[in-house]
Formats: C-alpha cells, structure tokens, sequence
C-alpha cells in the first residue's frame, strides 16, 4: 500500500462502478476510511473484503461523490505529471485524431469522457473557457491551467465554477481571468457562418460546440424550407438553417441576453430572414397552434438533472414533444434532443413514441445521434453519453 495518503475501503457489493472504472465513488459505497483526508487529497481505494487495490482518486468531504477516481493502475498516482499526460491525451485527440486546426473552436478537454472527472475546457480561438465542476479537482487548478498555457498558448483563460453543482459540491469560487481576455462579444466561424460568444456572461462555457455537426445536419434539410428553432440560445440551428437557404426562421428562446446574441450575430452574417422570440416556448406554442412549421428542432435545456429528478424530466420532454410535433407540417422533419446524462437513449426512444401516440401523428425515425466527437463517450461512464438526438419525418 502507497504510504502518506488515506485509504477508502468499499463494502462489499458495492465496488462494481469503481471496478468498472467509473469515475464517480459514492459515499454510500465507503464502508471505511483509514486516515483523514480532507478536500482534494490523493486517496487510495480498496475492497474491504480482500483489500484489492482499486484506483487513486481526489477526495471531497462536502459531496455525495466522495472520490473522484482517476487513475486504476496502482503504480501510477496522481502528481504533475499525471495530469500532464491526461491533458495531453485529451488534446492529442483532437490535434491528431480529429484534425481540428489551432485556430478552431472544439472541445479540449470533456469531464469524464477524457477521464478528467470534473474538467471541462472549450477553445474559442485564442481563448479557453475552463469549467470545473469538481471542487476536489478545482485544488489542482494551478498545475491545470499551467499545463493548458503550454499546450495551447492560448490568449486568455476564463477560469469558472459549474453553478449547477456549486452547492453539491462544495465548490463556489468568483470567476477568474488569467490573461487577457476580449471585452465585448466576439465570433467564431461554424459551418461558414459567424456566431458570436460572449464568455464571461454566456451559458455554460459560452457556445454550445456539441451540436456542430447536428448543425451541418440540418443545413442539408433547411433550404426553401420554413423552420422552427425551439430553445434557440445564440441561435445555432437558426444561422445554420439560414445560411442554407432556409425561407424563414423563427427562433425561440426565454433568455434575453440569448436571444440578443442570436439577433446580433444573424445581423453579422447578413440574414434578414430570422425573426427572434424572447419567450417560453410553451407560450410560443400555444399562440402558433395554427402554425405549420416544414422543420422543428427541440434542442431543451438538462431537464434532468440528477436520478432523483429523472421521472419528472421525462414527463416534460414528453409534454415539449407533443406540443411541438403539432406544429410540424404533414411531410415535414424534427430534430429532437435531449442533453440529459442521467436519461438513456432508450427511455428518449420511448418518450418520443410515446409523444407521437399522444400527438396523433406518425413519426418515421431517419437518424439516431449524438454529440460532436470532440465530445466523446466513456464507455465506463454512460452518463458521458449526454446528448441524444431523434431525426424523424412527420407525417
Ligand atoms: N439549441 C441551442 C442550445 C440550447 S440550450 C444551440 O444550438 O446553441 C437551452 C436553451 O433553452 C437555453 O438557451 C435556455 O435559455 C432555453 N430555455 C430554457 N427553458 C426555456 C423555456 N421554458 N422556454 C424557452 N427557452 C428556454
């Protein structure tokens, strides 16, 4: 056994998600702790019953995710140059695998999937927008951001804390800028069109990068047609669907700096054919009843945001669903999503039907996707596997 650091011994049954290499270790799994860790140290982790090494993780007092485990190789712990390498992994795929160019924007780094539990990093040029939603991870901030430097040389860092777990995890801290940062709004090119971010007040980590592809999707489907962009943001499927020829745009979204954003950057690529609705889009539903749409994207926020809330966020993908396959013209197509971990491509699959049922209408599946592949998914982590899309005709 490592000496120095403390050692979580798991009870027994309950070791499988770690033995799967799942990064998450739940406090109701820990039958005892020999030592005294306190937030962000190196743990040891082992089967109580035989005393098996399992993996090296980060300790969090404060979570219902007592460790993150990142390493399950006994001689390789978590130093400098642990986390030098991972980073490393993470990049290389995108540079060599993915071929994504230095001035491109892509995710860099994504939590789980490049086993860095906690750690999400989106490039937008010369500029990093770094998330951590681990505050056990957010101790090695520091060697982090070195290694980031030297990898990317980028301009500017925004350093943040995940809001949505800052409570769960312990984890509050002011936003941070190392280097410099652009003041005001500034655009990235996707798909031949310019999008505008704004880092320091957008959502997330200021672009949502994981629909790049679905984007391009729906550039193939949009030309000539009339279509609806349900849960719109800064308007990424509505300057796709634009920039394709599409004969009109309605983009819908409740948030007022999104909407601003969107309308701005359809005025920076010359589109008059985007009209903008800062609204609920069950409001906007149910004013345009009548209206007929030749193309729906429902792309909604996480509805589920943790097992417990799982049931509760189906039943409301399913009311966004039949509302919204109403508004398709017979003949017409839908892009559904679905950004919730913690809801299976299955359960989707089954809300969806279940929705069609309801809508009265009949619904013929054309493709099954999933994030970018700068987003990718840890087979050990299925959580990792967030993004679901339907494409359907609707008839
Ligand atoms: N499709 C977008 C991403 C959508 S993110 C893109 O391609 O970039 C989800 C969006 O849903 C957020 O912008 C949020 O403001 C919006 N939203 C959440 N609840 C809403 C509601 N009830 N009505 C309208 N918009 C809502």
């Amino acid at each position: 056994m490592p000496p120095m650091i403390s050692q979580i011994f798991l009870k027994r049954g309950k070791a499988g998600p770690t033995i799967g290499r799942h990064p998450w270790l739940f406090s109701s799994a820990v039958e005892r702790i020999e030592g005294k860790p306190s937030l962000g140290d190196e743990v040891a982790i082992y089967k109580a019953e035989d005393e098996v090494f399992l993996g090296y993780g980060l300790f969090n007092p404060m979570s219902q995710i007592c460790a993150r485990v990142y390493s399950w190789d006994e001689s390789q712990r978590l130093d400098q140059s642990f986390w030098k390498r991972q980073l490393n992994r993470a990049c290389d795929l995108r540079k060599n695998v993915l071929a994504f160019g230095p001035q491109e924007s892509v995710r860099l780094i994504f939590s789980e999937a490049d086993f860095l539990s906690g750690l999400t990093v989106d490039r937008f040029g010369d500029f990093l927008s770094v998330n951590f939603s681990s505050a056990a991870l957010f101790t090695r901030k520091a060697e982090i951001i070195e290694v980031l430097k030297e990898m990317t040389a980028a301009k500017g860092m925004l350093i943040r804390c995940d809001r949505s777990v800052a409570k769960q995890e312990g984890l509050e801290h002011e936003d941070e800028v190392v280097g410099a940062l652009p003041d005001a709004e500034f655009s990235i090119l996707e798909n031949g069109s310019q999008h505008l971010i704004s880092l320091r007040s957008g959502q997330k980590t200021g672009f949502y990068l994981d629909q790049k592809l679905n984007r391009a999707r729906v550039m193939e489907l949009a030309k000539g047609r009339r279509v609806l962009d349900l849960f719109s943001y800064s308007g990424g499927f509505s300057l796709a669907s634009a920039r394709a020829g599409a004969e009109r745009v309605w983009a819908v979204d409740s948030s007022e700096p999104a909407i601003d954003l969107a309308r701005k950057s359809a005025k920076l690529n010359g589109f008059s054919q985007v009209d903008f609705f800062c609204e609920d889009v069950f409001d906007f539903m149910r004013a345009h009843q009548q209206d007929r749409f030749d193309l729906v994207i429902v792309d909604p926020p996480k509805l589920a945001t943790s097992r417990k809330f799982k049931n509760n966020a189906l039943r409301k993908y399913f009311r966004i669903n039949e509302e919204a396959l109403k508004l398709v013209a017979p003949g017409g197509c839908y892009f559904t999503f679905s950004c919730s971990g913690q809801i299976s491509r299955d359960e989707f699959f089954s809300m969806l039907a279940s929705a069609a049922r309801r809508a009265k209408r009949d619904v013929q599946i054309l493709d099954q996707v999933g994030a970018s592949p700068d987003h990718p998914i840890s087979t050990a982590c299925p959580e990792s596997a967030y993004l679901k899309g339907i494409l359907a005709r609707v008839l």
